[in-house]
């Protein structure tokens, strides 16, 4: 059975940028954040937003606090946010 979650990234630049993820399909924490980050880049560069995506790409998205068993274990409507100003 599929898992959507939405991860949204907490950020002074794109926060509030969401997206639905099943998180069933992936490994890790990391995994979910380089998902999104992928996401965020790909939106950015089809609105050649050019200077945006570069800026995305040197940024480093992550999870605090949570490994993907807590994230699996969460309410379904919990939203999973994704850090990127630390
Ligand atoms: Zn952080």
């Amino acid at each position: 059975m599929p898992t959507p979650r939405i991860c949204q990234i907490s950020d002074e630049l794109f926060g509030g940028f969401q997206v639905s993820v099943d998180i069933d399909y992936y490994y890790d924490t990391d995994e979910i954040a380089t998902y999104v980050k992928n996401i965020l880049i790909g939106s950015l560069s089809k609105m050649h937003l050019v200077s945006l995506s570069h800026t995305a790409e040197n940024k480093h998205f992550h999870i605090h606090n949570k490994t993907i068993y807590n994230l699996r274990q969460a309410k379904q409507n919990e939203i999973i946010y994704i850090c990127c100003h630390c």
